[in-house]
């Protein structure tokens, strides 16, 4: 028998029915400290009171009108990423996929009307995510996300993490673009360098083809920027964002340069939902909050802290844990005891956790998180550790 919700996702045993700050009870009223963010998408934690404000005020007002016409809020969140970042211009989605997407037709439109159709391939990088549609898995390559789902969407090749001599004999003539994350998520909190980034960047001007960076996972300050390519100076001509933009409701967007986006021409691309209303009016809120100087050396500030915590933990459970990654409040604990151990004993210590590649657990906390739940979280994850370390 199957049951009623196609079982393609492997739950824990929890379901949480309310949630403020960092915090999520469960259904028979137990506390557990988020340290997941829904993924790295709660940015400003639960039921944050701006949030709720903007959702709710713009839901009395007008919850969809279509494309079809100007909408006011999508205008106004158009702008902000406009004046934030390297782009010129947006596309909203309602998911990281679909972002995903728009970014590779326009990679390979832009060569078309450059001339050059043959241009469609598309660089990729083992460990990537990309989302899951079909030029998702494409994209990403990998067996456990392909298998099984028929012929693989031509137009992508993918080279190994952090290797120069397969990227540079990667490219063709047929070389559209690159498409990287700069820090991998399900990948296991991998960054590429900053000096990498920069060194891409050279390359890919030197071959005359686009940058595509994905910050669905690291983007809206989870890196300590508001974008983690500010991190290495370079800018993409292309950017895939979701997430963390839309705090908790389902918005994407992809960011451009007038240039990259050329061939993007009325009735090229489109979307029922994306840029909605809703959507908009909590994702400017978020922006305003995130992209404030202030916020973001907070951010910076409270990944000092947990980093600091953390290195108590790995000095005290030399068996358990090996090192810290990442950056910002982006961070991973890579595990000497198998991740998913971890992640469950976090459960029982009320900590919710993430896992990830390459034996990684991820913390993922609220942007804004009180300093005294770091705290709490280390303390939480000793109790975890503590438990294992019988075991191990
Ligand atoms: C989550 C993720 C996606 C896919 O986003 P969805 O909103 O799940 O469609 C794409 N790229 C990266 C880097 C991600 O972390």
């Amino acid at each position: 028998m199957i049951p009623s919700i196609l079982p393609t996702y492997n739950r824990a045993p929890l379901s949480f029915v309310s949630g403020t700050g960092s915090w999520l009870t469960t259904d028979d009223g137990r506390r557990f400290l988020d340290f997941g963010a829904g993924i790295a998408v709660n940015s400003l934690g639960h039921a944050h009171p701006a949030l709720v404000e903007a959702l709710t005020e713009q839901a009395a007002q007008l919850w969809h009108t279509s494309n079809l016409y100007h909408i006011p809020a999508q205008q106004t969140l158009a702008d902000q990423l406009v004046d934030l970042t390297f782009a010129d211009t947006v596309f909203f989605t309602n998911s990281g996929t679909e972002a995903c997407e728009l970014a590779i037709k326009m990679a390979r439109k832009y060569f078309y009307d450059k001339g050059h159709p043959e241009q469609v391939e598309i660089i990729t990088f083992d460990g990537a995510f990309h989302g899951r549609s079909s030029a998702g898995i494409a994209a990403a390559g990998s067996e456990k996300m392909i298998k099984g789902f028929g012929p693989v969407l031509p137009g992508f090749v993918q080279v190994p993490f952090g290797q120069h001599d397969p990227l540079h004999a990667a490219v063709t003539d047929k070389t559209a673009a690159v498409l990287i994350e700069p820090i991998q998520g399900e990948g296991g909190i991998r960054r590429v360098p900053d000096h990498c980034l920069k060194g891409l960047r050279d390359f890919c001007d030197s071959h005359g083809i686009l940058l595509i960076l994905d910050e669905v996972q690291c983007g809206v300050g989870r890196s300590g920027k508001l974008f983690a390519y500010e991190w290495s100076g370079i800018e993409p001509d292309i950017m895939m964002v979701a997430k963390g933009i839309g705090g908790g409701f389902p918005i994407g967007a992809v960011l451009a340069t007038k240039d990259a986006a050329n061939g993007m021409t009325a009735g090229t691309h489109g979307s029922t939902y994306g840029g909605n209303p809703l959507g908009c009016a909590v994702g400017s809120t978020v922006l305003n909050h995130v992209s404030d100087p202030e916020f973001l050396s907070d951010v910076n500030r409270k990944s000092g802290l947990l980093h600091q915590g953390l290195g108590g933990l790995i000095a005290e459970f030399p068996d358990i844990f090996d090192e810290i990654i990442g950056l910002g409040l982006m961070v991973g604990l890579r595990c000497k005891v198998n991740n998913m151990d971890v992640v469950k004993a976090g459960y029982d210590a009320e900590i919710l956790t993430v896992p990830a590649a390459e034996n990684v657990v991820r913390l993922l906390p609220a942007l804004n998180i009180a300093d005294e739940d770091i705290k709490v979280a280390v303390d939480r994850l000793r109790k975890a550790a503590t438990s294992l370390q019988s075991d191990v």
